[in-house]
């Protein structure tokens, strides 16, 4: 019998929560960072590698996963976590966020979305009927409802008017999930940066009733300040008993901020997509790894830092192997950079636990207004 879905809120702190969900895959600490093993692999990682730095949860992608290899695929060779080797819980998204934004390679209509690949041209249809199903083949622990996410800033019109299909859809994407013991279906709230809209679409997907709740339709250009204001009044329209997902957030400081706002899970491609593009994070800042200044210098990135990048190897090789384009460079500093994101996620999570969540905060700021940031 498989352990059903559960979330055991532990603490709060201010609008701050900590706690644990309970999949059959094992347990997720929140406020959990999940990292984005976008096509079945955390790029320049070993899942053993991903686990090391603390990750509880991975998040796949159904859009790139649907095109190749394919999800009945993927299911014939024993789901998901057996093909990428990750036996911990898995969250796909539902393909809607790509697909939306294949700008002029797609048709919307209130069925679903028909598209072009972008790897062959060829000809591909999703509804929440197949996002669920492509979901489900995969073995996703964590099943995304299939949205429409417009790109800020728009108007209000268009805001409202993608918010009331992706209210439908997620109707029909509950209907299509069905009765998955030790799985759940998230609902994403949408509206944009509306109050009034944030809270019809909550309204909406209440009245459905899903396992936890994403904030969707941020981090979509609106910028820090307006998310933020979305978040000091969205995540208290959705239920307390329930996750709350931010879903492609974000920075260091981005993240903090969610987690002061309410929120429990996020995910964003930015560790290790700067990690391959030499950009560290730090305590104190982010360094530009290829910058000629750290060419002589025998310091780790991060003193404190107990990653292998941090334990074993200097700036100046980091500078070095960056340089010559060595495989090595992705690998170590990938590997720092969600080492320093799961450093921040505990570290706010025995904050929270211990009622200390604003000094934490005053730290993590302070620290980084004394620090060594150089332009992104
Ligand atoms: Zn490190």
């Amino acid at each position: 019998m498989a352990t059903a879905f559960n979330f055991d809120l532990t603490a709060t702190d201010g609008a701050a929560r900590t706690g644990v969900i309970a999949t059959s895959r094992g347990a997720i600490r929140t406020p959990a960072f999940m990292p984005v093993g976008t096509a079945g692999t955390v790029k320049a990682m070993l899942p053993e590698s991903v686990a090391a730095t603390g990750a509880d949860i991975l998040l796949g992608n159904t859009y790139h996963l649907m095109l190749r290899p394919g999800a009945e695929r993927v299911a014939r060779l024993g789901g998901l976590h057996c093909f990428m080797h990750w036996e911990r819980p898995i969250l796909t998204d539902s393909g809607g966020f790509q697909v939306m934004s294949l700008a002029g390679l797609r048709k919307l209509t209130e069925q679903g979305v028909t598209f072009k690949s972008h790897i062959d041209g060829s000809r591909h249809e999703l509804t929440p009927e197949r996002s669920m199903e492509i979901q489900r083949l995969l073995g996703s622990d964590i099943v995304m409802c299939f949205d429409e996410c417009p790109a800020l800033p728009t108007s209000d019109e268009e805001v409202a008017r993608a918010m009331r299909l992706s209210m439908r859809w997620a109707e029909r994407s509950r209907v299509a999930f069905g009765d998955r013991p030790g799985h759940a279906l998230f609902g994403i709230m949408q509206g944009g940066v509306n109050r009034a809209l944030r809270e019809e679409s909550a309204e909406a997907l209440k009245a459905i009733g899903f396992d936890g709740y994403a904030v969707g339709g941020l981090a979509v250009g609106e910028g820090q300040e307006a998310m933020f204001g979305v978040l000091d009044y969205a995540p208290g329209f959705l239920p307390a008993d329930r996750p709350r997902y931010l879903m492609g957030v974000g920075k260091p400081d981005d993240i903090v901020g969610a987690v002061a706002r309410g929120i429990d899970m996020m995910d964003c491609v930015l560790p290790t997509r700067s990690g391959r593009t030499g950009q560290v994070f730090t305590r104190r800042g982010a360094l530009n790894i290829k910058n000629a200044r750290h060419q002589d210098d025998p310091r780790p990135i991060d003193e404190a830092c107990t990653c292998p990048a941090c334990r074993n190897y200097s700036r100046a090789y980091l500078h070095h192997v960056f340089r010559s384009q060595e495989i090595i460079a992705s690998m170590l500093l990938t590997w720092h950079n969600l080492h320093y994101y799961q450093e921040i996620m505990s570290g706010m999570r025995a904050a929270i636990a211990e009622g200390r969540f604003a000094a934490w905060q005053a730290d993590f700021h302070a620290l980084r207004a004394e620090g060594d940031i150089e332009p992104l």
